[in-house]
């Protein structure tokens, strides 16, 4: 790809976002449209540093590396939030199911949703979309 044509891509995904971010299309469909991810294919699934998951569009601090575990659900999973202050929770009715979509408050983008078959002490289990997040290694203090 030349320069012309990165600089026409960048372009273009400006104006599907219509502000300066660089979301990715997998990232737009998912923030922005509500969509899900393939399960096991996210880039978060297996992360094990330590530091915090934030919004990939507006940066927010949303998850701590601490609270997450290994679902088996093939998505990146949260017992808890770092600040709810942070998060939005709403009830999702789509495809006749009950369950509880999660949101970043500020930016209003689509993360995941919330079940309540989450491992101790919280039972809660936060399925996320690896695409909805960016990661903030937490630098070691020496
Ligand atoms: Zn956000």
């Amino acid at each position: 790809m030349n320069i012309m044509e990165r600089q026409t891509e960048k372009n273009i995904r400006k104006k599907i976002t219509n502000q300066n971010t660089c979301l990715t299309p997998e990232q737009y469909h998912i923030l922005k449209e509500k969509g899900t991810e393939a399960p096991f294919t996210g880039k978060f699934l297996h992360h094990k540093k330590t530091g915090t998951y934030i919004c990939a569009d507006c940066q927010t601090e949303l998850f701590s590396s601490n609270t997450k575990f290994d679902s088996g659900t093939g998505w990146p999973s949260f017992s808890d939030a770092q600040n709810k202050e942070h998060i939005e929770l709403k009830p999702d009715h789509k495809y006749g199911m009950n369950r509880i979509e999660v949101l970043c408050k500020k930016c209003g983008g689509h993360l995941g949703h919330l079940f309540n078959d989450g491992p101790t002490p919280t039972g809660l289990r936060y399925c996320i979309n690896s695409a909805s997040l960016d990661f903030k290694e937490k630098k070691k203090t020496s």
